[in-house]
């Protein structure tokens, strides 16, 4: 099975991506993954926003919300966990509460299990990834250094790594290695009062028709976070 397999996973809970990905990505029939920040403040607060005059609008776990989640897992979409503060000084103050709690929050939200963590600003791993396994997680995703999972490959479940999109030139073909497990990485959609490193929607609509593409032609298989992190350990044993 030659196939490559590609994770979708979404940061921060922005409003942008509920509003402008999903219809997407539901169109193409792509499973995706959001990680979302278990508290009620409808904005994300983060110091780069904030310094440059932006509010982040962010999922705050209304009764819309939640119906809005729910449909989506429904579909086929999955949720992960991504601590209560998003606050780099409150994670490393309280890494337990911060790993616990966002999962006990959330699937008390949803009703469903979270098996999937993702550490804030990637780094926070350091901190974390003890808690994440304490808390009964089954997999966390970190990341920026483009990491390609091959067959035979030793997976440490909680220390996966992603892509982070890239603004301009992001070259969908190269997310696909023959056999090997990629993920990738999206903040904002839109502009900059829609998230952190925002890419448009007409960029975000160009990527997918491709990743369609490719998927159509055989090339690659679109999958949860949860279902790659399964599926690749499986090729590596
Ligand atoms: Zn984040």
């Amino acid at each position: 099975m030659n196939k490559a397999l590609i994770s979708l996973t979404f940061d921060d809970g922005l409003r942008s991506q509920f509003e402008s990905a999903v219809p997407v990505l539901d169109r193409y029939g792509f499973p995706a993954t959001f990680f979302l920040v278990a508290n009620t403040d409808p904005i994300f607060t983060d110091g780069w926003a904030e310094e440059n005059g932006f509010e982040w609008h962010k999922i705050d776990w209304t009764k819309e919300d939640i119906r809005l989640l729910r449909g989506m897992i429904a579909r086929g979409h999955e949720v992960g966990a991504h601590t209560i503060t998003h606050k780099r000084e409150r994670i490393a103050a309280n890494p337990i509460f911060e790993a616990a709690e966002s999962k006990r929050l959330i699937e008390e939200w949803l009703e469903s299990e979270i098996p999937s963590f993702c550490y804030p600003f990637y780094d926070t791993i350091h901190v974390l990834k003890e808690p994440t396994i304490k808390a009964g997680f089954r997999q966390a995703r970190a990341g920026r250094q483009n990491s390609y999972y091959a067959p035979g490959d030793s997976l440490d479940r909680f220390a996966i790594d992603c892509r982070q999109i890239l603004q301009t030139g992001e070259d969908v073909n190269a997310w696909i290695r023959p056999g090997c497990w990629h993920v990738v990485t999206f903040h904002g959609i839109g502009g900059d009062q829609d998230g952190w490193v925002p890419i448009t929607e007409a960029e975000f609509g160009r990527q997918m028709a491709e990743l369609a593409g490719l998927r159509d032609s055989g090339a690659v298989e679109v999958v949860t976070f949860a279902d790659g992190a399964s599926r690749s350990q499986q090729i590596a044993a």
